[in-house]
């Protein structure tokens, strides 16, 4: 499954943050069978249509979509020139298919931070040029080859040209990923280059920040098009060790926040790595799946299995706000809103979806 890699300064609130997505069972209570990775951390998209649906169906429970978050350790300034755990970090980094990126928004005496300072468009400046180091080591280590292999076969030689391409734009201080469609890194992705990755930013606020509206938008601003999420990473930790409902609505109206920040973080995580979900719901559960975006009912249905792929016939769909409305699905087909869907449909968010299929 795809995952997005935790990075940021020392002293930030990586571990505090990374603590609270581990401490969580919704892994253990949902994927009983999986083996959970002590550098992995789960945490279950909120999706409150699935009590509707289970509501609908009579089902026995709910199975949430999830995102995984890993935790790489290690980067500080010099990280691209082997720096602190600097090769280890990139190593890691690598094999992440987004980066999120904490930075330190609090403001604590007794924690210091590396530059002296709280900046955060400092950080995200020396993250940025770290990743675009790191690329452009890469695409220097590559380009012999690849004008070597533009000269014997003309082929190759677009590829020779986006590494070019890539090269003038890391030069010039910017990511691959904000440089969008100047270059084809589809031509580039052997050589997984970091900051073609999508970024998703976490400000690690207190109370003042976390309720002061401009001050928000001032540090959203930064980051976008990239999703920002703010969020109290000590906060968060204690919330998971509240078991009442009261507490937690209670401990989270104190910093002036209405759901939990890994609500928002998990979504953000979804949205970025381009994921969506198609439900599917009966009497033992209501459950999301996560697929791609502009993925087809076939491929949909290979998520749960892969002779649903192989030997897909159609897919019975309805939106979930069309069942909800009918209040079954027998009212839904009476009511004519439910499609039959044949092998070239792009599934769409919060379809509900039955499968029919040949064994
Ligand atoms: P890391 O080096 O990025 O992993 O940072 P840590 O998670 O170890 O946090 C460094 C210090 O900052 C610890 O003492 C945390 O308790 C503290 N800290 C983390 N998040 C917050 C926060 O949101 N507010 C405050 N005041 N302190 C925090």
């Amino acid at each position: 499954s795809l995952t997005l890699g935790i990075v940021g300064l020392p002293n930030v609130g990586k571990s505090t943050l990374f603590n609270a997505l581990t401490n969580n069972d919704v892994l253990a209570a949902n994927y009983p069978f999986a083996t959970i990775e002590p550098n992995v951390g789960v945490v279950p998209l909120p999706d409150p249509r699935l009590d509707d649906l289970a509501k609908v169906y009579s089902s026995q429970r709910t199975v949430p979509a999830v995102v995984s978050f890993v935790d790489i350790a290690g980067l500080v300034k010099g990280a691209s020139q082997g720096a602190g755990l600097g090769n280890k970090f990139l190593a890691n980094i690598r094999e992440a298919d987004a980066i999120c990126q904490v930075i330190r928004v609090f403001d604590d005496p007794d924690v210091t931070h590396v530059d002296d300072r709280i900046d955060p468009s400092a950080d995200i400046e020396t993250v940025n040029t770290e990743l675009i180091l790191a690329d452009l080591q890469t695409l220097d280590r590559a380009l012999p080859r690849l004008e070597k292999e533009a000269r014997t076969r003309k082929e190759a030689r677009p590829t020779l040209d986006a590494a070019v391409a890539a090269k003038d734009i890391l030069d010039g201080g910017r990511t691959l990923f904000a440089a969008g469609s100047e270059v084809d890194i589809t031509l580039l992705r052997d050589l997984t280059l970091l900051t073609t990755k999508p970024f998703l930013y976490v400000f690690n606020a207190d109370e003042p920040v976390l309720t002061d509206q401009a001050r928000r938008d001032e540090l959203a601003a930064l980051v976008a098009p990239a999703d920002a999420v703010f969020l109290d990473a000590k906060v968060e930790a204690e919330l998971l060790e509240l078991d009442d409902e009261a507490s937690v609505r209670e401990l989270l109206e104190s910093i002036g926040q209405t759901e939990p920040g890994l609500h928002s973080l998990a979504r953000a995580g979804f949205h970025t790595l381009g994921l969506q979900t198609y439900l599917t719901a009966g009497p033992k559960e209501a459950r999301a799946w996560t697929i791609h975006k502009g993925w087809t009912a076939p491929q949909a249905a290979g998520v749960i299995h892969t002779d649903f792929e192989r030997g897909f016939i159609k897919a019975e769909v309805v939106s979930f706000d069309d069942l909800l409305e009918a209040g079954s699905m027998t009212a839904a087909k009476a009511a004519g809103k439910v499609r039959m869907e044949g092998k070239d449909y792009v599934m769409a968010d919060g379809d509900v979806v039955e499968f029919r299929f040949n064994v």
